[in-house]
């Protein structure tokens, strides 16, 4: 698996990881300092939310928006690819991994193999 942060992309404002400002990950996500920072105060009550951050943008930020968007769903993609092939390799058979996923055998096999 990849652990490089500067391949991957916040999933909660789109800016890629950089080697001074690093992703933080999980499950397929990751988040970044600033992001961190903003939850942080939000969830102690320091900053609120007034409306949804889309509601304030134009038509053209909207649209900006829509790279990021794909690739935070390319990377969860490939995350899960990652932890298949990983499964795979300690000796998970495909009806395994079909099962986990909540998916038919053969489509685990048409998108993973
Ligand atoms: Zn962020």
């Amino acid at each position: 698996m990849d652990l490089d942060s500067t391949k991957k992309f916040c999933s909660f404002c789109g800016d890629p990881g950089r080697h001074e400002t690093p992703l933080f990950g999980g499950l397929g996500a990751f988040i970044c300092g600033p992001c961190v920072q903003h939850f942080h105060e939000t969830v102690l009550g320091e900053r609120l939310p007034k409306a949804p951050p889309w509601e304030a943008m134009s038509d053209a930020e909207v649209l900006g928006q829509l790279w990021a968007i794909a690739q935070t769903g390319f990377q969860a993609e490939d995350f899960l690819a990652e932890w298949v092939a990983l499964a795979r390799s300690r000796g998970g058979s495909w009806t395994a991994v079909a099962q986990a996923l909540g998916i038919p055998r053969q489509d685990a096999l048409d998108r993973f193999s």
